[in-house]
């Protein structure tokens, strides 16, 4: 479909100004975005992806009004301390420890994992995804740069950025320094001459054994997390682009540090567009690699709900509201992906049907264009595309390619729904032997035979699942 900008101009929240803002490209032909790349030390869990998969409808969205997108994201594989505000061991160093692997190999695969999660979930890959530790070098100049502009201090071995040099400190997060520096933010470095300074490179960590290391003027040592996606983004995309995201957390501290690097270097604003995708919750937290319990695409897969029901689930919400997560709520996510693949399967097997109604068609054409383009409302255009499947005015075939039009920003994979469809069966083992032991209780519960309805129970408990007995038979839940 060729956009007509005039019917519905492209509206994107900016977290900087707190306002829905119209989106113009600084360059007409390309826009340039970077998403803020996975820490990897573990598996990504389902918040992360529920990120990515916001950072990918914008994407989408930005290719379906006819834009080009030119999108870097790096991948953290050095110097993100267990705090974001330079405290506590490097993530990836710990893990490696606890591992008993080098810290290479770590990243290494739990880079790979990822990047199978982001194919899994039918996420455009960016052009470029870039390690951090393949850009020390441009660390360094911009640390170079930053020091001779006079935004720096060496004290203690590592290089500190000088926030009281920058005015504009915290203005992305509204940080009212003054109360906060009263209270307490963070244990406090003793080096700092404001709580707020941030480690550019360290020599000297607050522990041993940090594996990775480079030669730099300072010394021997790595990177201060922020540093990473300043240098790659300019390195990538220029002094000043189009979009910046991640999620919410990152306002606070890492794009409030990302901006004052980059904004000291050059004297120039970076970004014009910053988005930020709200949390996943679970049991009332946010979703966390460092609590013990967090879920992966893996742990969903294996109690039956595929990836594109997970997108599907990410797609009822808009991605500025939190999302809770529960298998109650998963489930009913999965009842209405199953009904919608249900109802593609159908218009397929009819394709040959066709009933024109150009007029509806236009219509719910600029529907769809005007929910999306409304700061990614993907509830709303969800609704729309629900109308599509009820409506009797126009036949399968037109229905079919208004779905596979929609699907350009859903990503939900509707021309192979088909395949995941067979997939989905061959995968789902779990599901199918839950059922079948749930069956086989039923049956021994109607001869009384409670030793072996016993025995069935305590298996359908190590696979995860909770079975209630009522008056009709048995149902059964997979535990939260
Ligand atoms: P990290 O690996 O911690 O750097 O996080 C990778 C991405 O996931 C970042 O954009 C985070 O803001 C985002 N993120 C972390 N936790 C959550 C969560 N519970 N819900 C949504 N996004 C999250
Ligand atoms: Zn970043």
């Amino acid at each position: 479909m060729i956009v007509n900008k005039e019917i519905s101009k492209l509206k994107l929240y900016n977290t900087f100004s707190r306002k829905k803002e119209e989106f113009i490209p600084i360059d007409k032909k390309i826009v340039k975005m970077y998403t803020c790349g996975l820490t990897v030390y573990n598996f990504a869990h389902i918040g992360n992806l529920r990120t990515y998969i916001f950072e990918d409808i914008l994407k989408r969205t930005l290719l379906y009004n006819g834009y080009k997108v030119k999108h870097i994201m790096n991948i953290t594989d050095v110097g993100h301390l267990t705090s974001d505000a330079d405290e506590g061991e490097d993530k990836i160093v710990l893990k490696a420890k606890k591992e008993k692997k080098s810290v290479w190999k770590i990243a290494e695969f739990y880079t790979k994992a990822f990047e199978n999660d982001l194919k899994k979930l039918n996420i455009i890959l960016p052009d470029f995804h870039k390690k951090a530790t393949e850009h020390i070098h441009q660390m360094i100049d911009l640390v170079k740069i930053l020091e001779k502009k006079g935004f720096t201090y060496f004290r203690n071995g590592n290089v500190y950025f000088d926030i009281s040099k920058f005015p504009n400190y915290g203005k992305l997060a509204k940080l009212d320094l003054d109360k906060l520096r009263a209270g307490k933010r963070c244990e406090i470095d003793k080096a700092k001459k404001n709580p707020f300074d941030f480690v550019l490179w360290f020599t000297k960590s607050k522990f041993e054994d940090q594996e990775m290391k480079w030669e730099s003027p300072w010394g021997r040592g790595y990177p201060g997390w922020h540093l990473e996606c300043s240098a790659i983004s300019m390195h990538y995309l220029g002094n000043h682009f189009d979009i910046h995201c991640g999620g919410i957390d990152h306002i606070a501290v890492h794009h409030t540090n990302e901006i004052a690097q980059s904004e000291a270097a050059t004297g120039k604003k970076c970004v014009n567009f910053w988005m930020h995708g709200e949390f996943l919750i679970f049991k009332k937290e946010k979703m966390s690699k460092s609590k013990n319990e967090f879920l992966t695409l893996k742990t969903l897969q294996k109690k039956g709900f595929s990836p594109m029901v997970y997108r599907y689930f990410c797609l009822g919400a808009h991605y500025r509201q939190p999302l809770n997560f529960s298998y109650d709520v998963i489930e009913n996510a999965k009842s209405a992906y199953d009904s919608l693949s249900n109802k593609i399967l159908e218009i397929k097997a009819n394709i040959q049907k066709s009933k024109i109604d150009k007029n509806f068609t236009k219509k719910i054409q600029n529907e769809f264009l005007a929910k999306i383009n409304n700061d990614l409302n993907m509830p709303e255009a969800l609704a729309v595309m629900w109308k599509v499947l009820r409506t009797t005015k126009i036949g399968c075939k037109e229905k079919y390619k208004l779905l596979l039009e929609f699907d350009k920003i859903f990503g939900l994979n509707f021309e192979k729904i088909d395949e995941i469809q067979k997939e989905k069966e061959e995968q789902f083992g779990e599901r199918e032997l839950v059922e079948k032991l749930v069956k086989e209780r039923n049956e021994a519960r109607e001869q009384k035979d409670w030793k072996r309805s016993d025995e069935i129970r305590e298996k359908l408990e190590k696979l995860g699942v909770e079975i209630r007995d009522n008056s009709n038979g048995s149902t059964w839940k997979i535990k939260s």
